[in-house]
């Protein structure tokens, strides 16, 4: 909606069982759009400077303890950060 200046729309759910539709109306939250886009722009400006960007968790926190990349985020200098990884 915020790409294509819309202030309302729908998103459909189908049922892949028996392709029963669900439309849902949302309006567009231009507040929640903003904290999301400054979010990313963190992150893209942490990607372009290879950086690392700030961990948002401790490291015993219940997010970190189910995270597959946990090994990785917290190795710290262990890790090559010019090292490619495969993806999951
Ligand atoms: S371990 Fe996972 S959840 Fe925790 S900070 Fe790193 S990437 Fe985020």
């Amino acid at each position: 909606m915020h790409c294509l200046g819309l202030d309302s729309g729908f998103v459909i759910y189908e049922n892949k069982n028996n392709q029963q539709i669900l439309p849902i109306y949302i309006e567009r939250d231009d507040v929640f759009l903003d904290k999301l886009f400054k979010k990313y722009r963190k992150i893209h400006k942490a990607v372009q400077d290879q950086e690392k960007p700030k961990r948002p968790y401790k490291n015993t926190s219940k997010h970190c303890a189910r995270c597959d990349l946990a090994p990785m985020c917290w190795a710290e200098n262990d890790i090559d950060d010019k090292q490619e990884y495969e993806p999951f």
